[in-house]
């Protein structure tokens, strides 16, 4: 049997799984739904918005010409007219050279006025106001158009919805968006070692501590888990699992028997019915990765190891379900560090060092592989380009946060 892995670079890994990812299949939803979802079309402004010129202070509505070198010495004299009311677009009132209409913040720019001066630079005698300050033409106004004018994109496709984008939403009318269809993502967990969670385990036993990792982190990213328990290293319960998920999920991702050992049988048993289109990254931790397809389904085979698996997760797994959620690919989230320590790293292996963070210094977490412990002592992860040779203390890194 042959041992050694066909290795590719990361980015050949990256750029497999994005080609044979499914594209995003559109669904329109309430807009009060959005937040956290993929928005599969350009949302447009239907009219401009806000829609009318508004005061942004409370102050004078004014002809800025009428404030032309207005100073403390020499105030600029108004009259008094009136007083615009909040919501009121009938309002009759008009502003002509020599008289201001008081307007609160967001009130109606009454017509004739092209400007807004701020309350507290004018003082009030009687119906007079002294304006102590000049202001320049559209000073304090938001225009009709400032914010969104109608046919503007107002949020593009391929954008997660934030909680800001759906005030914004609202804002602009909509109440229905159209948005990409959560993937149904399949976990399936291998290992004639493995226990579920409720199970104490024996001798040589381990909890299945990937499926609920992985589903938890897909959860975050905007899809939908399945969860398919977990199979022994025997061809027959594989086999199983998988035709059971095949035609309920999007894309599938096995956990364990990822590798070359005689019970690893992910690879064949993907190449039994589809097609292994990488085995082996040449990344670390995550080097037994399977990428595959099976009737135009992404089957994917991750490391036992969790904390392997969860670096793969990120690097390799999250192009592929952005691609399927037809999320424009946002990168990691990262931050500036300086490097506590020397980080030795192999040439020809993209590696992924688990980080602690302390008052801006990266401080690397050894560990055994398979440690657990790890995963929650660190809070991100520095990338080591497969070129390099290490890193050296006091250099300054980015640090992908997870
Ligand atoms: P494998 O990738 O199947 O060779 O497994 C590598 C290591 O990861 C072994 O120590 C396994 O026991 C462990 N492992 C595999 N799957 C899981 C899992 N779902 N949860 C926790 N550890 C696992
Ligand atoms: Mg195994």
């Amino acid at each position: 049997m042959n041992r050694f892995l066909q290795v590719v670079d990361v980015s050949d890994a990256v750029g497999t799984a994005i080609r044979i990812a499914p594209g995003p299949v559109p669904e329109e939803i309430p807009a009060d739904q959005a937040p956290g979802r993929v928005l599969c079309a350009d949302v447009i402004a239907g009219e401009d918005i806000p829609g009318f010129d508004r005061s942004i202070v409370d102050g004078f509505a004014v002809r800025a010409n009428d404030t032309a070198g207005a100073g403390d010495a020499a105030p600029a004299l108004l009259r008094n007219t009136g007083r615009v009311s909040m919501g009121d677009p009938e309002s009759p009132l008009s502003v002509t050279n020599g008289t201001c209409v008081y307007v609160p913040t967001g009130g109606v720019l009454p017509a004739g006025a092209d400007a807004v001066v701020m309350t507290e630079q004018t003082d009030t005698a009687g119906d007079m106001v002294l304006v102590k300050r000049p202001v320049a033409h559209g000073e304090n106004v938001l225009m009709h158009d400032e914010d969104y004018r109608r046919g503007a994109v107002i949020l593009p496709a391929g954008r997660r919805i934030s909680p800001q984008d759906a005030g914004v939403l609202a804002a602009s009318g909509r109440t229905m968006v159209t948005v990409a269809k959560k993937p149904v993502i399949g976990i399936i967990s291998t290992g004639n070692e493995l226990v579920p969670v409720s199970a104490t385990p024996g001798p040589g036993q381990v909890r299945d501590a990937n499926a609920p990792m992985i589903a938890a982190w897909l959860q975050e990213f905007g899809c939908i888990p399945r969860l398919y328990g977990i199979v022994r290293d025997e061809r027959s319960s594989f086999e199983q699992a998988l035709a059971k998920a095949l035609p309920e999920c999007d894309a599938i991702l096995l956990s364990g028997g990822s590798s070359k050992d005689d019970r690893d049988m992910t690879a064949g048993i993907i190449a039994g019915s589809g097609e292994v289109l990488v085995h082996g990254i040449t990344i670390a931790p995550g080097k037994p990765t399977i990428i595959g397809r099976i009737k135009n389904i992404p089957v994917f085979g991750l490391p036992g190891h969790p904390a392997s698996a969860y670096v793969v997760l990120l690097v390799v797994v999250r192009p592929l379900v952005a691609r399927m959620l037809g999320k424009t690919e946002t990168p990691l989230v990262t931050t500036r560090a300086t490097l506590g320590t020397n980080i030795p790293s192999q040439k020809g292996r993209e590696e992924y060092v688990r980080v602690r963070l302390e008052n801006g210094i990266a401080h690397p977490v050894f560990g055994k592989s398979g440690l657990l412990n790890t995963l929650v002592l660190s809070n991100g992860l520095i990338r080591i380009p497969a070129g390099c040779e290490g890193l050296e203390q006091g250099s300054t890194v980015d640090v992908i946060l997870w």
